[in-house]
């Protein structure tokens, strides 16, 4: 039996945080072997939030390496770049003629980042965003899309599309489920936003120890856990939320440790570092290798893109044949 295909993409805004590891590549990589995987690097995508476009190539490079060195196996998920593979542009094109202007000014994502980021004229394809995204899962048929909570409305544009399409040309396209993690939402380190590069609130997959320290630094606590000794409240500490992850053995040590009084933030946060460092070393060093190995890099970029071709080009002849283009 043929297994269910995964396609999942991020959008190559330079090193990956942890935020999009606990969130969607640890999926990526616990699931490559159950799945047939395609993972995209959305560089149009990119261009939603900033049109200069001189570092996408590098950073889909650095975005390529942090998920080989995270454990994603290239010989048997094709990582391939959206603009690379044409029929991406083409099928887009077409979905957009079944995606409402009502529809895409409801999605939530889009209204947040429009918040955050002040966005006070919001283009024509920052609101496709979705449409280009359904394109992006549809061309390869994806079954399932491992991704964080913010992406799940995407998906249920994706799945209307997806259907609109099947009942006006013919059954061409599986409707997607989302696949979340147990950490879909990871906050970034001023407490409140969900992590993400461009709020500037991260701890990187690429940081080391030391860096990891000062970020933390400064992470918000407790506020009323004052002095050392004061007990704390672990449910609204950020702190806390990062060890519920990286600290899964000593958890309820810390637990204890922070409600009585006997932990004082400081050293909580020192175990938090030393956790999530020991975590992320391994992934420092499988860097380390790719950095030097860039050709390799791009021998396996290359190999992806002609694997995903193959799939995108079939895809699109069976739309163009439902829809008696020719
Ligand atoms: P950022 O939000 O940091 O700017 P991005 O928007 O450029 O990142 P995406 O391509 O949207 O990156 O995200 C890649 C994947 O990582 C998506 O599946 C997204 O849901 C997930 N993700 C990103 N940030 C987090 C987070 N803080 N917690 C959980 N999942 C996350
Ligand atoms: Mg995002």
């Amino acid at each position: 039996m043929n297994k269910k295909r995964i396609l999942s993409g991020m959008r190559p805004t330079g090193k990956l945080h942890i935020g999009h590891y606990v969130g969607a590549l640890e999926n990526w990589i616990s699931l490559q072997h159950e799945y047939d995987n395609f993972h995209l690097i959305a560089d149009y995508h990119v261009l939603t939030t900033n049109l200069n476009s001189d570092s996408i190539y590098q950073d889909s490079i650095e975005m390529l390496i942090d998920w080989l060195a995270a454990g994603l196996d290239p010989k048997i998920s094709p990582m391939f770049r959206q603009s690379q593979i044409k029929e991406h542009a083409e099928l887009h094109l077409i979905f957009s003629m079944l995606a409402t202007v009502n529809r895409l000014e409801r999605n939530p994502t889009v209204k947040d980042q429009i918040r955050d980021l002040h966005i006070e004229n919001v283009s024509y394809g920052h609101l496709g965003y979705p449409v280009l995204q359904a394109a992006d899962i549809l061309l390869y048929k994806g079954d399932l899309v491992p991704v964080g909570e913010d992406q799940v409305p995407h998906i249920e544009i994706t799945r209307e599309i997806a259907r609109k399409f099947n009942n006006q040309y013919g059954e061409v396209f599986p409707e997607p489920e989302p696949k979340l993690t147990a950490f879909a939402r990871l906050p970034g380190l001023d407490g409140d936003a969900k992590m993400s590069k461009s709020l500037g609130n991260t701890i990187l997959l690429s940081d080391d120890a030391e860096t990891i320290k000062t970020k933390l630094r400064k992470a918000v606590t407790d506020p009323l856990k004052v002095r050392k000794n004061d007990p704390g409240r672990p449910e609204v500490c950020l702190v806390f939320s990062y060890h519920k992850k990286f600290s899964p053995s000593e958890i309820l040590e810390i637990e204890t440790g922070c409600r009585s009084g006997a932990l004082g933030c400081v050293d909580c946060k020192l175990k938090c570092t030393s956790n999530i460092s020991s975590f992320i070393a391994p992934i420092l060093e499988k860097r380390k290798y790719y950095e030097e190995h860039l050709d390799e890099v791009k021998d396996i970029l290359t190999d992806g893109e002609n694997r995903a071709q193959k799939v995108a080009k079939i895809t699109i002849q069976e739309v163009r044949d439902k829809m008696r283009l020719g």
